[in-house]
Parts: structure tokens; sequence; C-alpha cells
């Protein structure tokens, strides 16, 4: 209530730097930046002076005047051209993962047989569906990610034993996270067989024992060898005995001709891979999970791992992979196959609409898979060029818009736009000039 004493309210409005200085506003300015924050109180001020507001109400008004965002994590549009970006969350999920998560936010069934009131399997819809999506599949298991469905898999099969595995795939994935280092975490020992660019058959027959506690095979997802080079596929490794672990890393459950080089979970099996590793969140499309894919008795093994406890996912990944798998191709697959053509009209589109002072052309690109998928391959793109300083300031809108910088020219790509949000993206460069 306006006190009395203090006369008219409209003369009371609270000055702008008392009002920046508070510690919500001043939270705000981080995430909003300062301009946008002080446009709000300006509005804020305004009412105010119009009578709609008490003086005391600023700073709330101020809040609520920004755009909403229930944690610090700030939406962004991928205009980089790279579909599975790590830094800005790999995967972006479809509506239907979204709803998923959102009905298992609350109370669900995860681990409940709604018939008998009994305990059941957790996720046992989304194990069903990847079977039914993977049928050389035996049983699957869903953890935390792709890196804990590896450490769980060799702990499971080989703590206190060795890991059979080519100098070649001797891989660093990314962030330093390295494959002889995590096996090491495990209990595992090592073995390593061949050379950087040839290892055979011979090799690994070599390296096997009674200590043999798997062969690991894994995908050098983010790098090439070229020229000399040799190594053993899976049908000749599942020969040898000890059961085969491929890490095929992208999460491919079954061929895309698009991407002739990424293995698939299908043909792991079919050649004889006894438990499959991959990401949910990169070539599937879906949320961070780890899939193990697999024989009954080792996936068992793996499944009744006191570790496995310790890597189980979360009900929202599993609501969202579930939906992922059984619903349309995610957003990932039609930003992979999108149509040059179609992404050409597009940029022409928003090149009319950029302002005139940028100079906006149009140029044929490249985008690519990104996450570590298929680093050999180019997906023929167009894009929006603009000056190079419009990149940091794209970056730095209220909605921001993530660029790629290509030889001293802003580069503005659609493929991972979705075309409805194109208008957000023209928005964005319309604050430019
Ligand atoms: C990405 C990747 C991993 C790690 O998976 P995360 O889901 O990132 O934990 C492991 N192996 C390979 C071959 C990969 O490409």
């Amino acid at each position: 209530m306006p006190d009395a004493h203090q006369g008219d309210p409209r003369r009371r409005v609270p000055r702008t730097d008392a009002i920046l200085a508070d510690p919500l506003v001043a939270e705000a300015i981080s995430r909003h930046g300062r301009d946008r924050v002080k446009q709000a109180v300006g509005t804020a001020q305004q009412q105010v002076r119009d009578g709609a507001l008490t003086p005391d109400d600023v700073v709330n008004a101020t809040l609520a005047a920004l755009p909403l965002h229930r944690s610090s994590l700030t939406p962004v549009l991928n205009a980089t051209g790279v579909v599975i970006h790590t830094n800005v969350g790999r995967a972006p999920l479809s509506t239907a993962a979204v709803e998923a998560i959102a009905d298992a936010a609350g109370y669900v069934d995860v681990e409940l047989d709604l018939e008998t009131g009994q305990r059941s399997r957790r996720g046992r819809g989304l194990l069903a569906a990847l079977l039914r999506r993977v049928p050389d599949a035996e049983a699957a298991l869903v953890v935390n990610n792709g890196a804990a469905a590896l450490v769980l898999a060799t702990t499971a099969l080989a703590a206190g034993k060795e890991v059979v595995v080519s100098r070649g795939e001797m891989v660093e994935i990314g962030d330093g996270f390295r494959l002889p280092d995590l096996i090491a975490s495990t209990g595992a020992r090592l073995r390593e067989v061949g050379t950087t660019n040839r290892t055979t058959i011979a090799d690994y027959e070599d390296a096997l024992g009674t200590d043999t506690g798997c062969i690991l095979k894994v995908h050098p997802s983010n790098f090439r060898v070229e020229g000399f080079t040799a190594q053993v596929p899976v049908e000749q490794l599942a020969s040898l005995g000890p059961p085969v672990v491929h890490d095929i890393g992208s999460g491919l459950l079954s061929p895309d001709p698009l991407l002739p080089d990424e293995p698939d979970a299908t043909t792991a099996l079919r050649a004889g891979a006894a438990v499959v590793t991959a990401s949910g969140d990169k070539l599937l499309g879906g949320p961070q999970a780890g899939i193990l894919l697999g024989r009954a008795d080792e996936v068992e093994r793996i499944r009744r791992h006191p570790l496995a406890r310790a890597v189980r996912a979360d009900k929202l990944a599993l609501a969202a992979l579930e939906a992922t798998v059984t619903g349309p191709p995610a957003p990932v697959t039609a930003y992979l196959h999108a149509d040059p053509d179609q992404l050409r009209t597009r940029c022409e589109r928003l090149a009319a609409a950029t302002p005139p002072e940028l100079n906006a052309t149009i140029i044929q690109t490249h985008g690519v898979v990104g996450g570590g998928g298929a680093p050999g391959l180019t997906l023929p793109s167009w894009a929006v060029s603009l000056p190079e300083d419009c990149a940091a300031r794209l970056r730095t809108q209220p909605r921001p818009v993530l660029a790629r910088v290509d030889r001293g020219r802003c580069l503005v790509d659609l493929r991972c736009i979705p075309p409805d949000a194109d208008h957000l993206v023209a928005e964005a460069i319309s604050q430019l000039p």
C-alpha cells in the first residue's frame, strides 16, 4: 500500500542504478544482458509514473518482463551447420520426446507393474522398443551415457582380466576423454595389439589366452587413418572365441545410406559382436544415454554388475529415448538429410529480409555431422554470409544465434534451424545494424 506520508507514488519512481544493483536484477543482467534489463526497468518505471505499479513492485515487474528461462540454460538457435554439437547439447529432442519427458516428470510406473502391483524392470517399455528396432539383439540395457556403457561392459566382462584392443583404436573421444584411461579405471588390463595403422587377425590371436576377458572394437569416431592400413572386421574377431564388445559410438541402430562409414548396431550384431555400446544423443537423436544391445547372457551379466546401479539412467531420459526410438525420425535425422535446394530457398528468403547495411550474400557451403561422427563426410549446404563481427553479436542476442565464422565471414547455416524458426533468426539479424 502506498504510504500516505510519502505522497503520490508517481513521484517516487525508484532510480535506475538502485534497481540495477538489486541482487536479483544483477543476476538477470548476467543472463539477459544489461541493455535488455535496462529496457525492462524503463518500462516498469513508466508504469509507476502511470500509476499502474507501486514503487515496491518495480524489481518484480522488471524480472517478470524478461523472457522466461526456468534454468540458467539459454535456448540457442544452432546456425553452425554442425548437426551434433556437444557445446549446445548434442541432439535436439523431437516434440514426442519432449512431451514424453513432461509426462514422466511426476510419479510414473518406471519400476512398477500397475496390473500386479509388483516391482518391475526399470524402463521395460524402452527395452522392448529397442529390441523391436534391432531384432538381432536378444537383450538391451540403457545407462547414463555412452562412456558409462563402455565402462560397465568392460568391467563386467573383463575386470581383473585383459581387454584386447587394437592400437589403431586407442582414441581420445573429446574433451580429454581417452579410451585407455577409461579402460584402466575399470580394473581391467588393456592388452594392446597391432600398430596404429595396421592390425591383423594374427595380432589378436597372439594376445588371446586364459586371461582374456573380452575383445574390444572401438569406432574411432572423430578421425580417419588413410593409406597403408588394415583392421580386422567384427566377423573375424567373433570367430576367435572371447566375447567381442563393439563400441559403435554414434547410435545408428541400422545402416544409413547417407553415412556409409558409420557402424550400426544391427550390422555389428549380425557380424557376431556379443555386445554393442552406443550413445543415445548422437545419430540416434535422443537424450543423453548409453545403449547396450547384444546376447542375453552377456547383457544379463552386465546388468547384474554392482556398477550398473551407479550408472543408472534417469526416468526422463528413459521416457525421451523411448519416444525417440518409437516415434517419427528425430530432428537430427531430418537435419542430416535436409534437402540442399530447400536450404538454398530458405537462405535466399533470409538474405532478402536482412537489413541492406549488412550486405548479405548467399554462399554454397557444407555442414558436418559433428559429435565425433563421420569425420570425412560433408553435407552440401547453403548459408547467408554476413560481416565477421555479426557472429559475436548474434550470439549475445536475447535469443542467441550461434553462427559459424569461416575465412573472415559470419555464416548463418539454416540446416539445424527448424524451418518454422527461420523468422527468429531473421529477427536476431534485424537487430544488428
Ligand atoms: C561419443 C563416443 C563415446 C562416448 O559416448 P558419450 O555418450 O559421449 O558418453 C564412446 N565411444 C565412442 C566411439 C564415441 O564416439
